[in-house]
């Protein structure tokens, strides 16, 4: 039986046994997007989006194919800029790509539907690189890393190449690395859309126990009915526009 197997009580770490070595934010950011629009040549992927979403909530984006999801979610990531518009996160503009290492590196994690984990390296190398960029000391490098791991009932995979680790799996660790510097706001496109129902269902009970344990905000964009099910919100995105219900 795989450790994502176990029900999720017994994967959940007890904060008495494994105190958090870097700060939790307290809560999640707020986002606030205001009639943002971007354009690639001729194709017009958003049209004026406005959206908010509050602290701490868990916010599905849906829509058919080249509706604008992955553009909205890159602008709010600080991966691409808005043609016009703005966006706020935690009260701040979202900082031009080019200045927003900063950003990227403490305020938000990313998670993708092929979550390009370094192949070279293990399950906890991969957390912990991304605890390097941020400067963090070798020891606390480990110290966090291994309480991800425990935290998404990995420890006895922490020695593990991502080949010699399931799909569900690997995106288990990629959600770890997203969540390694405590960041404010999770984005996360598609994350299940590589995956078979049944490690699809594990990952969202993961990306749960997560959120209660972080507070953070969460926005996800997928088609997957099951992820919006999961959201107390879910927000309609059609050829650029959200459509209101
Ligand atoms: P979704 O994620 O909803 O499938 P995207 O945001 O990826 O949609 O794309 C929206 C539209 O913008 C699509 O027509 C897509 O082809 C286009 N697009 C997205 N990114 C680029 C890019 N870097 N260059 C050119 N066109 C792009
Ligand atoms: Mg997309």
């Amino acid at each position: 039986m795989s450790a994502l197997d176990r029900p999720l009580a017994a994967r959940r770490p007890s904060r008495r046994q494994s105190e958090p070595s870097v700060a939790k934010p307290d809560h999640g950011a707020d986002v606030e997007v205001r009639d943002v629009t971007r354009s690639f040549g001729p194709i017009h992927a958003l049209r004026g989006v406005s959206l908010t979403v509050a602290r701490s909530e868990f916010v599905t984006i849906t829509g058919p194919s080249g509706s604008g999801k992955s553009t909205l979610l890159n602008l709010i990531g600080s991966l691409d800029r808005p043609d016009s518009g703005s966006i706020w996160v935690a009260g701040a503009p979202v900082p031009d790509p080019r200045l927003a290492v900063e950003f990227r590196r403490h305020m938000v994690g990313f998670v993708f539907q092929e979550n390009l984990l370094l192949p070279y390296l293990s399950a906890q190398g991969n957390i912990e690189a991304s605890l390097l960029g941020a400067g963090v000391g070798r020891r606390e490098r480990r110290s966090r890393s291994s309480e991800l791991l425990i935290e998404i009932g990995l420890l006895d995979r922490a020695d593990h190449l991502p080949s010699q680790l399931s799909g569900g799996q690997r995106q288990a660790v990629a959600l770890a690395r997203a969540l390694a510097n405590n960041p404010q706001l999770l984005l996360a496109d598609e994350p299940t859309g590589a995956l078979d129902t049944e490690s699809a269902k594990r990952a969202l009970d993961l990306l749960e126990a997560l959120r209660e344990q972080h507070g953070m905000t969460v926005i996800i964009v997928s088609h997957d009915i099951a992820v919006a099910e999961r959201a107390d919100r879910v927000l309609h995105l059609i050829d650029g526009r959200i459509e209101r219900s």
